[in-house]
Order: structure tokens, then C-alpha cells, then sequence
């Protein structure tokens, strides 16, 4: 499983800066999707063949006012609490405050690793501009500067370093799916109708993996894993002390998920929340199957209004099949496992390379892609990179003037060829030899 890094620190030392550092490379690969709000607080990022997931806990931060004493937000030390690493991140130039202690200690009573990095170092003596934070009690600090790059590297690959390589994916052989939503859409009520009817086979211990539970149970014949981010099946027994979201968790369980069902509240209008955690799916490149909840309690204006909501801000989900159920009456829960199931088969699917190949001619016939400037980009074949989600490596030459336009064409164009229904696509190009 990738692991994730948190950064943390207060305000301005440069949080955001690392984090566009740390995502750069791969944000370059993903077209943009029209509709689609990237969140600037988590991102993907890989170095060689090791991927890994950043936090930037900046996001969360409170409002204070000046003078009032810092306290870090209720997600931030979530984050702390569930990040596999934690990047603390203080200010050279600025030097040791007394909020960079209020935090270090709240670090040092976690359980996660901390690296401790000096920012805006550059041009300065390493060893002069690390020793105040010696006494921050939380390692030797390393000395980085995150607007030129020096010793990010360096640290990232000490991070990594503690982590396994990722074992060569195995395809998994059924459906792992996981049900996601902001609070009270009916996340838990949908588990336990899931759940309720069907024979559960092996309930996996809490705490194994990241605090999720996985549970395998049969349905129909066909054998399904359910990821239940602790805190949806099992929040009746515990008191509501427990925040009831959380973004690390939530988005972990989707990277190791192969199909995400979004939950949706028709009785409530779609939320920028709502927006945030579908596009946390896209991200991920995850299937996805939408399930718009409560349905027999919402109003027909609901319903209207939902649907225009659905269709304006959520455009970017259209490779989705959308439900209308109600999870507390048990109603059209059971027709969400087709979807599941077809969402599922889109992403695994495999393509050989003749038939990908003819797809792309098929699809450079009906529209070619445009001039940049007097050079024609042109686009010898393709073949299949990687599936959950689909891959397509498309070879040719001029392929850095494809407009984005173009390639959601591509990607479009292949999903509708072969019936991916249910599954996002990514196209990427390779220069030929
Ligand atoms: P955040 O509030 O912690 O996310 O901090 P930002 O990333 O927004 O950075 C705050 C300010 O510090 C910005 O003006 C950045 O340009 C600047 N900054 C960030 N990293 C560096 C660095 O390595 N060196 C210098 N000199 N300035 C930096
Ligand atoms: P979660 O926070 O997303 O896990 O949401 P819960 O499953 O705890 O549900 C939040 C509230 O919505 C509870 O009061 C549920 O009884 C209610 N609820 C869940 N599903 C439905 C539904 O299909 N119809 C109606 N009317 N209420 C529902």
C-alpha cells in the first residue's frame, strides 16, 4: 500500500510549496478534467517505482486570530494520527517559535515517524541553520529548501527508504469495493443492508490494515470484499467522540479499493464535500458507482433539484452508473451489485495491443488531432499499460503538443469502443524510438 506523508507546520513555512514539489511530476500525467476542482491538499507522487501519497495539513488549519494560541485543527491531527510519516516542517529564515514547540510536542506523542525539515535554507550553512530545532527533541533536523529543490530528494528518499517496496500488484480475482460519502449521507446504513442479508465469510481483525475492517461475504454466487473504514459499520458502539470523517482514511481505503460506491443524500443538495470525495475516486483512478440515498424521503423537488446538482457539479463522474435507493428500506441496494460488478469488470479489463491499436486508428479517423503550429502530432499505436484503471500508452511522435481536449477525446473514444462502463481511462503518451 502507497504510504502517506503528512506535512505539518505552522502557517507560511512553506507547507504548500513542498507539496507542489512532491506532486509536481505526477499531476503533469493527469489531464485536467473539465468540472473537476483538484484539491490542492492531497496529491499523488512517485519516485522510481515507489508511489506515495501527500497531505498537506495546511488546508485544515483553523482560523485564530493573531495573538490567540495556535491549535492545530481537528483533521490536521488526524492526519497526524493515521499519515505513515510526518514531515514537520519549520522555517529557517524565521527560526525557532514557540508554536513550532506546541507542535512538536503534540508530534511526540504520536506514534508515527517525524522528520524534522528546516525550509527556505538555501544559501545558508546547514549546520548553523539547523541547530536551534535540535532542541525540538525530534531527531536530527534536515536542512531543505522547498522553492529550489535542495535536499527535498534527499528526504523524501530517507521516508521511502522505511517503507517496503510494493509487491508487484496481483490482480485481485473479485470485486473490493468500498463505500465513501460525506457524514450522514447513510454510509453505515448502506454496510449493514449490504451486509445484513448476506453471508459474511471472514470478518478480518480491526487495526490489521490502517483501522479498516475487511469483510468477504457471497452474494449471488459471486464473492465481494467490503472495506469498512472504521467508524461506518461500527460507530453505534462508539461514542461520537470519534470524528465521523476522516480524508486520510477515507482516501486510503479508496486507493485500495477497485470500486468505489459514492453515497449521496437526495434530500440535501450536492455539497462541495460531496465534490471533494468524488474527486478524491477520480484521482485514485478508481471505478465508481454512485448511490443517491434517501430517496423515499425526498421530496420531488428534491429529487429535481438533486438531479440538477448531479448534472452541474458533478459532470466530471458521467463515466458512472448513478442509483436511486433507499439504504434504511432496503430499496435498489441489490441493483448496485450489477453495477459493482460491470464497474469492476471495465476496470480490470485487458486489451491487446491489435485492438487497441485499431481503436486509435478508428478514433484519429473520425477526428485527428489538431496542428501545433505547422507539426501534426502523430500517433503510431498503442498498447495496454495497466489496468483498475485502464491504461492506454499511446506511441508516436509530437506528442507534447496534444491539447487537453484531444486526449479526454482519446479517452472517450475508448472507453465507448470497448464498454468500460464504470471505469475512468487514462491515456498516456510515449515518444517512439
Ligand atoms: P504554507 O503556509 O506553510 O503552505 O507556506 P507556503 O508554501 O505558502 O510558503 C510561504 C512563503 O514562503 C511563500 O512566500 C513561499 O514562496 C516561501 N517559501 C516557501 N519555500 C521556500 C524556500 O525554500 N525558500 C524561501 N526563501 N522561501 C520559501
Ligand atoms: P453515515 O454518517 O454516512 O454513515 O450515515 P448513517 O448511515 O449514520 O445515516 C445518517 C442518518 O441518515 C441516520 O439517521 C440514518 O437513519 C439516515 N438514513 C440512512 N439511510 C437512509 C435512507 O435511505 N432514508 C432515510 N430517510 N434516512 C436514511
Amino acid at each position: 500500500m502507497k504510504p502517506t506523508i503528512a506535512l505539518v507546520g505552522r502557517p507560511n513555512v512553506g507547507k504548500s510549496t513542498l507539496f507542489n514539489r512532491l506532486t509536481k511530476s505526477r499531476d503533469a500525467l493527469v489531464a485536467d478534467q473539465p468540472g473537476l476542482t483538484r484539491d490542492r491538499h492531497y496529491g499523488h507522487g512517485r519516485v522510481g517505482d515507489k508511489p506515495y501519497l501527500v497531505v498537506d495539513t495546511g488546508g485544515f488549519e483553523p482560523v485564530v486570530d493573531e495573538g490567540i494560541m495556535f491549535e492545530m485543527a481537528k483533521q490536521t491531527l488526524q492526519a497526524v494520527d493515521e499519515a505513515d510519516a510526518i514531515v514537520f516542517i519549520v522555517d529557517g529564515r524565521t527560526g525557532l517559535t514557540p508554536h513550532d514547540k506546541i507542535i512538536a510536542n503534540r508530534l511526540r506523542q504520536g506514534s508515527r515517524p517525524v522528520w524534522l525539515a528546516v525550509n527556505k535554507a538555501e544559501g545558508m550553512n546547514r549546520a548553523v541553520v539547523t541547530s536551534e530545532f535540535f532542541e525540538l527533541g525530534l531527531g536530527e533536523p534536515v536542512a531543505i529548501s522547498a522553492s529550489h529543490g535542495e535536499g527535498v530528494r534527499t528526504l523524501l528518499n530517507e521516508i521511502l527508504e522505511r517503507f517496503p517496496e510494493p509487491e508487484p500488484e496481483e490482480d485481485p480475482d473479485h470485486p473490493k469495493f468500498v463505500i465513501v460519502g460525506r457524514p450522514n449521507v447513510g454510509k453505515s446504513t448502506l454496510v449493514n443492508a449490504v451486509l445484513g442479508e448476506e453471508r459474511v465469510i471472514a470478518f478480518d481483525a480491526p487495526g490489521t490494515t490502517r483501522d479498516s475492517i475487511y469483510i468477504d461475504f457471497e452474494r449471488n454466487g459471486g464473492n465481494y470484499t467490503i472495506i469498512d473504514t472504521a467508524g461506518v459499520r461500527r460507530r453505534g458502539k462508539v461514542t461520537d467522540v470519534i470524528e465521523k470523517f476522516s480524508v486520510v482514511k477515507t482516501i486510503q481505503a479508496i486507493e485500495d479499493a477497485n470500486v468505489a460506491v459514492l453515497v449521496l443524500d437526495a434530500t440535501q443538495d450536492v455539497s462541495d464535500q460531496d465534490a471533494r470525495v468524488a474527486s478524491f475516486v477520480l484521482e485514485a483512478g478508481r471505478a465508481l458507482v454512485v448511490a443517491v440515498n434517501k430517496w423515499e424521503a425526498a421530496t420531488q423537488e428534491q429529487k429535481d433539484q438533486i438531479k440538477r446538482d448531479i448534472a452541474r457539479k458533478l459532470a466530471f463522474l458521467d463515466f458512472a452508473k448513478f442509483h436511486y435507493i433507499s439504504a434504511l428500506q432496503g430499496k435498489g441496494v441489490g441493483d448496485l451489485f450489477a453495477s459493482i460488478d460491470q464497474a469492476y469488470a471495465a476496470a480490470m479489463t485487458k486489451i491487446p495491443t491489435p485492438k487497441l491499436t485499431r481503436a486509435l486508428q478508428l478514433a484519429l479517423e473520425r477526428q485527428q488531432p489538431p496542428l501545433a503550429g505547422k507539426i501534426r502530432p502523430k500517433m503510431r499505436y498503442a498498447h495496454q499499460g495497466g489496468t483498475n484503471p485502464p491504461v492506454v500508452v499511446i506511441h508516436g511522435n509530437a506528442l507534447e503538443a496534444v491539447p487537453a481536449a484531444y486526449w479526454r477525446y482519446l479517452e472517450h473514444s475508448f472507453i465507448k469502443m470497448f464498454k468500460l462502463q464504470g471505469t475512468p481511462l487514462r491515456v498516456q503518451f510515449k515518444k517512439s524510438e
